[in-house]
């Protein structure tokens, strides 16, 4: 689907790369997040970003 409007794209990008992900379950937890939702521990990492255009 594509998106025409760039800022709407922007964010688009932005939630497809900029989340945490919980390092002991594996749970997708927005970027604001401390706690993982799932299993509530605080082993979070950034999903990795590869260099994008
Ligand atoms: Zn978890």
């Amino acid at each position: 689907m594509p998106i025409g409007d760039p800022i709407k794209r922007q964010i688009a990008i932005h939630s497809l790369l900029y989340y945490k992900v919980c390092r002991d379950c594996g749970a997708k937890n927005p970027e604001t997040a401390i706690k993982c939702r799932r299993c509530k521990r605080k082993n979070l990492r950034w999903k990795k970003r590869e260099k994008t255009k």
